[in-house]
């Protein structure tokens, strides 16, 4: 029996056959791959879309769906996976996602 590394059972693979990064997005909790995915940072108690992911600091994925954002925020997912306690403006998010 061949062993098959558990990323490579059901992830996707990029345009060379080769697994490519996968990262859960915070509001449905489905894996994807990294480029599919929109990388969101705070800054200053504001959540910002990261297109390049260029910024420090942790980031939380998420799809560029309206319907992800909405779960992520009545799950308070972004705090979570930012590690911050207090509340994140979404607003730039909100007007952003699906623009990419
Ligand atoms: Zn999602």
């Amino acid at each position: 029996m061949r062993q098959v590394p558990p990323t490579h059972r059901r992830g996707r693979l990029g345009s060379r056959g080769r697994a490519v990064p996968q990262r859960t997005c915070v509001g449905c909790r489905v894996r994807a791959a990294k480029s599919d995915l929109l990388r969101l940072v705070a800054v200053e108690g504001v959540l910002v879309p990261d297109h390049r992911g260029r910024l420090p600091g942790r980031g939380a994925y998420l799809h560029p769906d309206p319907a992800c954002l909405e779960l992520a925020e009545r799950r308070r997912a972004f705090p979570r996976a930012l590690r911050l306690a207090g509340p994140l403006d979404a607003g730039p998010i909100r007007s952003g996602i699906g623009l990419r």
